[in-house]
């Protein structure tokens, strides 16, 4: 076979892969000049999580590349490594008919200050479900104690906790979450329902749970 001539480099096909008409490093800049140099990765000032397209993520190499791959749609990306304001890419060009194009290449990374949606309601202490808790001090204590570990398991959290006339009112979250709790545990409470308010033309009730421990 003769040899191929590179346009740009000279380099000959006997050295070098080639991708069409040029070598694969030509190639790979030629196509990588598309490439963003910056990447603007949108982080929680509460939290410290960042925005992927799986939701918000504590930050490492695998929700970072997570993160960069909805800014670079294009394209079949891993993350090499990564700094403070940079990283380092393997970003696959094409696997087209010409074969398999990808070069490493240095994108950098422009951290946005967000509140995301959670630390967002935390501030404001929205809450779905309340808790009514009466009885044994300790066993409320303790009951709270759980309910805040489940919480923040799923995500969730407890939004205030009030003192009152012999017991507490735990404020929760998510409904759904505060019903998965009792369920799961079997435990008997007398659910009430107050209307809040209608969101987007449906009526939406908080859940009063009063338990007795
Ligand atoms: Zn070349
Ligand atoms: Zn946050």
């Amino acid at each position: 076979m003769v040899a191929k001539h590179c346009p740009i480099c000279n380099r000959t096909s006997n050295v070098i892969r080639f991708y069409g008409e040029f070598c694969e490093k030509c190639a790979g800049e030629m196509l990588g000049e598309k490439i963003p140099v910056v990447i603007e990765i949108e982080r929680c000032k509460k939290c410290g999580r960042i925005r992927t397209k799986e939701g918000m993520k504590e930050e490492d190499g695998k929700s970072l590349n997570l993160a960069a791959e909805s800014k670079l749609k294009n394209y079949r990306i891993k993350l090499i490594e990564y700094s403070k304001d940079k990283a380092l890419f393997d970003i696959v060009l094409d696997e087209g008919r010409q074969g398999r194009l990808s070069i490493e290449k240095e994108i950098g990374l422009e951290y946005k200050n967000i509140t995301c949606e959670s630390c967002y309601k935390r501030i404001g202490g929205y809450h779905e479900a309340v808790f009514q808790l009466r009885g044994d001090p300790e066993r409320i204590e303790r009951f709270v104690e759980k309910v805040g570990r489940y919480m923040e398991a799923r995500g969730e959290f407890i939004a205030r906790v009030d003192k009152v006339e012999g017991g507490l009112n735990v404020f929760i979250s998510s409904k759904k979450s505060a019903n998965a709790f009792i369920s799961e545990r079997d435990i008997a409470a007398t659910a009430s329902y107050t209307l809040m308010g209608l969101k987007s033309g449906k009526r939406i009730y908080k859940n009063t749970y009063a338990i007795r421990l």
